[in-house]
């Protein structure tokens, strides 16, 4: 059997990329695969080539996950789009965004595009950013979808991995995107409603380069932890948090005695920025900050 992915879902129209051929085929799934539920952008399948348009489907594979936001099988990998200027940087929001999306089971990746933008203060921000979330414990790409710089790292980082996109409208998703897979989008597109004002299903495709393949729609552009998680979860998804051992192993970092965090805090190991959007995102306050963070 040949291996493929499907690419696109819409309606009943399904589409199927076989890597082997670098070609798309018109995918027919079998009885036994129809009677199954839905085939979603993202689905690895195996099947038949049946004729220069066709691909007969004859396995889904199971899926690792389902994302709702875009609806895509298999994701693996987020690249987490901000600018420093042109918009202004939301350090709570990418801190979010981090939260659920690790939360997801993703990989993320942080892109600070637009840095052809960057006036001198503008550079001097980019740089305190990035060396936050380098020593938190993330990847961190800075890029400009102008100039390209930065695109080959961002494309290697994508190689043989289904991605999305996610961020605030602005930032430079789609034109990072077309750079890398040379394609024009309609990211950034916002989903029309019908006049009973329920949202029209957004077709979603998945732009296969490379043996990579990123989704054309975006992920979130906002989020809020809580939504997703109880407050007690909220800190493992703080990468440089899980490296320090506190008193207590149910330690929320915030007034226990023996906490390692805060410690590492004092020591200007753990940033202020992330641990106070620690504290907003959990709506948590501690009577010490202003001594430790000011
Ligand atoms: P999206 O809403 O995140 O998909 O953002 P777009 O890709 O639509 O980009 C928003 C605007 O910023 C567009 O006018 C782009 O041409 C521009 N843009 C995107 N990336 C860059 C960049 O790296 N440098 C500069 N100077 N402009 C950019
Ligand atoms: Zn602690």
């Amino acid at each position: 059997m040949v291996e493929g992915i499907v690419i696109e879902r819409a309606g009943q129209k399904i589409t199927v990329f076989v890597p082997e051929k670098n070609k798309s085929y018109r995918g027919i799934p079998l009885g036994k695969v129809k009677k199954k539920d839905k085939v979603y952008a993202g689905d690895k399948v195996k099947g038949r080539i049946v004729d220069s348009e066709s691909f007969a489907i004859e396995v889904i594979e199971e899926r690792k996950n389902l994302l709702i936001r875009p609806p895509i099988a298999n994701v693996e990998k987020v690249v987490i789009v901000a600018t420093i200027q042109n918009p202004p940087f939301q350090s709570f929001l990418m801190d979010n965004l981090l939260v659920v999306y690790s939360y997801l089971g993703l990989d993320t990746v942080i892109v600070f595009n637009k840095i052809d933008l960057l006036d001198e203060v503008g550079k001097e921000e980019l740089q305190r950013w990035y060396t936050i979330y380098k020593n938190a414990g993330y990847k961190v790409i800075k890029t400009s979808a102008e100039t390209k710089e930065g695109i080959e790292e961002l494309r290697r980082e994508l190689l043989g991995a289904i991605s999305i996109f996610a961020g605030p409208s602005g930032v430079g998703k789609s034109s990072l995107i077309s750079k890398l897979t040379g394609k024009e989008l309609r990211i950034g597109e916002v989903s029309r409603k019908t006049e009973r004002g329920k949202h029209t299903t957004r077709e979603v495709r998945l732009i296969p380069f490379e043996g990579s393949f990123i989704g054309d729609a975006p992920g979130f552009s906002r989020v809020e932890a809580l939504n997703f998680m109880e407050k007690e979860e909220v800190r493992f998804y703080f990468p440089e948090f899980l490296r320090y051992q506190c008193k207590y192993s149910d330690c929320l970092h915030l007034n226990e005695e023996g906490c390692e965090v805060r410690e590492a805090l004092k020591k200007g190991e753990i940033s202020c920025e992330r641990y106070k959007n620690y504290l907003k995102m959990t709506k948590e306050f501690v009577p010490w900050l202003k001594e430790v963070c000011d």
